[in-house]
């Protein structure tokens, strides 16, 4: 009976010791999590962006990385779903949102943190239903599915939905494309949204942040960086300013969606509107680290797009002379910044899944066996 009494202790100290190994440093846990994307983002577009600026917010950052985006025994060239799937999950998809390759439903770093009372919002310059938002709030086999997409993002525990899309959302009768009838504004709003699709509405809410807010601004994709009001930084501030109040923290995604668009196109002085654009919002984003330390800020690409090189420019006359390889993306490695909490951690040339896994360590405040 004494053996057995002392092999049970043993037993449990060795358990205990086990999960102490396990556990992250405080150090390493961040109470709230900034996960920002350039679509489409490589090294060429941030230099034609500091060309245009004269300096980046980006340069504020003392930790950087190499993200590798192919899809091995797949693809050499990824694409937005699965290049944001693997920041929000740590999963390797083409085409699949937030799946495994069984298609069964990937954890993400959103669902970990509504587990632990965090806030969770998504803020876009494209619809909501799009690839990259959907990685992180619904799980689907394809991006095209943006009607299932939008179902999901109707019963999720998100808290704050910011972008375009709400044609999406809607019945024909209501001036949406569904054909099923289903109205998900009005859901969301039974279930304690609030919806706001103007700019007014969005400037009066401003004054008094609350939880649960669904801005949907255009039909489908929200105009570009010249047009669109309020700007990705004042969406930003907001966010930020709402989630602040928040008790647990709280974690966010903020992507330049139109960086892509832009090097689709092989425009490249829209390139640089859309990274100043972007470069704005990350000034808010690295503002809001320093008043709030216990914070991790990320600023990755999902891939790049265009095969995009500098062929010439002007620093004098904030001009490049933009050259394009591809009207589609590419397999070349692209850049990742932190700061605060955990940054070293996102040092080095590794997979793009390992972003996501580390996301997802932090958040469960656990090492991965
Ligand atoms: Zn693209």
């Amino acid at each position: 009976m004494k053996s057995c009494i002392k092999n049970l202790f043993l037993a449990v100290l060795f358990l205990l010791l086990y999960s102490e190994l396990l556990a992250l440093e405080p150090s390493e846990r961040p109470r709230n999590v900034i996960v920002m994307i350039g679509d489409g983002m490589g090294v060429a577009h941030i230099t034609a962006g500091r060309t245009f600026k004269g300096k980046l917010e980006l340069e504020n950052f003392k930790h950087m990385g190499l993200l590798l985006t192919h899809i091995p025994g797949e693809k050499y060239v990824g694409e937005s779903a699965g290049g944001a799937s693997a920041i929000s999950c740590g999963v390797k998809t083409y085409y699949g949102i937030a799946v495994h390759p069984d298609g069964t439903a990937a954890e993400s770093v959103m669902e970990v943190a509504q587990a632990a009372g965090k806030g969770t919002g998504v803020i876009v310059t494209c619809s909501i239903t799009d690839a990259t938002p959907a990685a992180f709030v619904a799980h689907v086999k394809s991006r095209k599915m943006e009607f299932e997409i939008a179902e999901q993002i109707a019963t999720s525990k998100m808290d704050l939905l910011l972008g375009g899309g709400w044609g999406w959302f809607l019945p024909e009768s209501k001036g949406g494309r569904r054909k099923d009838g289903k109205d998900l504004i009005g859901e969301m709003e039974s279930g304690g949204f609030t919806f706001v699709k103007d700019e007014e509405a969005f400037r009066q809410l401003k004054a008094q942040p609350q939880r649960k807010i669904l801005f949907l601004f255009a039909e489908n994709h929200v105009g570009n960086a010249q047009s669109r009001r309020p700007s990705l930084k004042e969406k930003t501030a907001f966010a930020l300013s709402m989630f602040e109040k928040g008790k647990n923290g709280f974690v966010l995604m903020i992507e330049g969606s139109q960086i892509d668009w832009a090097a689709h196109d092989n425009n490249s002085d829209q390139i640089l509107l859309e990274m100043a654009d972007f470069d704005d919002a990350v000034g808010v984003a690295i503002d809001f680290v320093k008043r709030n330390p216990e914070t991790l800020l990320i600023v990755a690409a999902d891939h790049e797009t265009g095969g995009y090189a500098l062929n010439d420019g002007s620093l004098e006359n904030k001009t490049v002379v933009g050259k394009f390889t591809t009207a589609g993306h590419t397999g070349s490695m692209v850049p990742i910044f932190a700061m605060g909490v955990g940054a070293d951690a996102f040092t080095g040339i590794y997979d793009n899944t390992m972003v996501g896994k580390k996301l997802l360590e932090m958040l469960k405040g656990k090492r991965g066996k």
